[in-house]
């Protein structure tokens, strides 16, 4: 089943609202053509809505980097879902590591954000991944089972296919050491398979499974060309106009190594 590709980017606690504005409009001009994958930005909250006058006629969507799961009330400093909504937000990074690591996001809380957001019709973007020291121990494939299995509880298969999956391995992330293709494209197939196996079955093949660690020009094509890898969330490399345009416009032929 052909998966739209999906290059995304996170641009973390970065960027006055003026160099925000001006990575947009630099970014909407040279990607103007490119029709057949998806472009999702997720600036800091607030530029949401100057953000989104900027790309509205545009094929460049917007996304936030958190979200709370409660509808309103006197939660200080939280942002629900309906007001990222009210600015146009189509997608929504949940369970990013650093606000797991920083922020004591749990997998419980990232299933309720996960429902919170579904409710509302924005499209998730849910980040799992393992530290460097699971890897060396082996515990990789169960760190990754667990996120899944509690990220994800209760999700029907309806829902499951209109949420996206970041696997982003930890020890990649901002470090400059990307994981190789064959590593990052072993776990993507772990996932999708872990999704069939469990409850997904054949819907499993058409949720999008996005690389994130240290992708870069240099890499996104070798990255893309592995059939379980749907696409890329990108964080340092999409701060820059021409980096992150090379990376949404990859060249690959999928399944061809
Ligand atoms: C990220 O923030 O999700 C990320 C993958 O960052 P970087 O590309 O800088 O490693």
């Amino acid at each position: 089943m052909a998966r739209v590709p999906v290059i995304a980017g996170n641009w973390k606690m970065y960027k006055t609202q003026q160099e925000a504005i001006e990575l947009l409009m630099k970014l909407m001009e040279m990607n103007e053509t490119v029709s057949d994958r998806e472009i999702v930005v997720c600036p800091p909250f607030p530029f949401l809505g100057l953000a989104h006058q900027a790309v509205s006629h545009s094929n460049i969507k917007l996304g936030a980097q958190n979200c709370y799961f409660e509808k309103e009330g006197a939660y200080t400093g939280e942002v629900s879902v309906s007001m990222l909504k009210s600015v146009k937000c189509s997608h929504v990074i949940i369970g990013h590591s650093e606000r797991r690591q920083f922020f004591g996001e749990t997998d419980e809380s990232v299933n309720k954000k996960i429902k919170a957001a579904l409710a509302e019709g924005l499209t998730p973007i849910v980040c799992i991944g393992e530290t460097l020291a699971e890897r060396e121990e082996g515990r990789m494939m169960q760190v990754i089972k667990t996120q899944v299995e509690g990220g994800f509880s209760g999700l029907h298969k309806e829902e499951m296919q209109k949420l996206i999956i970041a696997y982003e391995p930890i020890w990649a992330i901002g470090t400059g050491k990307t994981a190789t293709p064959e590593q990052a494209e072993e776990v993507h197939a772990y996932i999708r398979k872990l999704l069939a196996d469990g409850w997904y079955g054949e819907t499993s093949e058409s949720i999008r499974i996005l690389y994130g660690g240290s992708v870069k020009p240099e890499n996104i094509d070798d990255l893309m060309e592995k059939l379980n890898i749907d696409g890329a969330l990108v964080g340092g490399a999409s701060l820059k106009a021409e980096s992150f345009t090379r990376i949404i416009q990859f060249q690959a032929k999928k399944g061809s190594n």
